[in-house]
């Protein structure tokens, strides 16, 4: 039998996600100066901090929408900077979800829930659909199946975005302020839906600035400024007593 190199195995005991000494620079901009974090299976960690902290590019690496320019970053055990890791493979177990909600306009919403199922898990058209059907009724939408993304609230148009992402059956979901571009009384309908996937055990990694989130359903804080983890704990101890002075001027602006 071949033997797999190492570093392609998934090891169900390593974290979810693991993250060393990971460096990013966009030219001589070095916007992530050395993070070291983990995600553990089933955990929701929560990722705030000023915007251009680093936030984004971070979560970015973790599937290698952008490329680290050092350090390691583990996805369920597979060393995704290893030249020889199968990108496509750890992306399809990684679901992500952006501030703007990317839909196909000219599609309806179930055909944006089912084109990726088969074309890259290759399912056929009536499984997916029946995938699609499961997981929109999950984020509550059931009712808006043949609909098209314009005849939709900003908050729906998301919570299709997550059920298209759920649909790819991934292990974990990565979110990226998804609420940040919703009319205020939006974010609600959107957050609960992020609140039942979190009780249903998925893995999360959230860039947010819901703090009232960040602190009913995290599990792990992390603030970040300037490119490095300032401080991370448990949410509630870090938002009720931050122990560096960064933390405390950025939670006294957005508390
Ligand atoms: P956040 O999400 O915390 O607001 P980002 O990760 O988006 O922060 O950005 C961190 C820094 O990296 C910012 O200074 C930003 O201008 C820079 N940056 C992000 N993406 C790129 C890019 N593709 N090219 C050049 N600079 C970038
Ligand atoms: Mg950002």
């Amino acid at each position: 039998m071949e033997e797999l190199h190492p570093t392609q195995t998934i090891d169900e005991r390593a974290p979810a996600i693991q993250v060393r000494d990971l460096h990013k620079s966009f030219g001589d901009n070095e916007v992530l100066t050395g993070i070291d974090f983990s995600v553990d299976h089933g955990q929701v960690v929560c990722v705030v901090g000023p915007s251009g902290s680093g936030k984004s590019t971070l979560l970015r690496c973790v599937n290698r929408l952008e490329e680290p320019t050092s350090g390691q970053i583990f996805v369920e055990g597979i060393d995704i900077t290893d030249p020889d890791t199968e990108l496509d493979k750890v992306r399809s177990r990684i679901g992500m979800v952006f501030q703007q909600f990317n839909l196909f306009p000219h599609m309806t919403v179930l055909r944006n829930l089912t084109i990726a199922q088969q074309r890259a898990k290759k399912r056929g058209k009536a499984e997916a659909e029946t995938i699609a059907r499961e997981n929109l009724d999950k984020v509550g939408l059931a009712d808006k199946i043949h609909a098209f993304p314009a005849h939709l609230s900003g908050g729906q148009q998301q919570r299709v975005a997550i059920a298209r992402a759920l649909s790819m059956n991934p292990d974990m979901m990565l979110f990226d302020e998804p609420t940040s571009a919703l009319d205020p009384e939006l974010v609600g309908d959107v957050l609960d839906v992020m609140r039942a996937l979190a009780h249903d055990g998925m893995t999360m990694m959230v860039v947010t600035h819901e703090m009232g989130f960040a602190r009913e359903v995290g599990d792990k804080l992390v603030f970040m400024d300037g490119g490095v983890i300032v401080e991370e704990g448990d949410p509630v101890q870090v938002l009720n007593d931050p122990q560096h002075r960064r933390t405390q001027s950025f939670l006294s602006k957005v508390l």
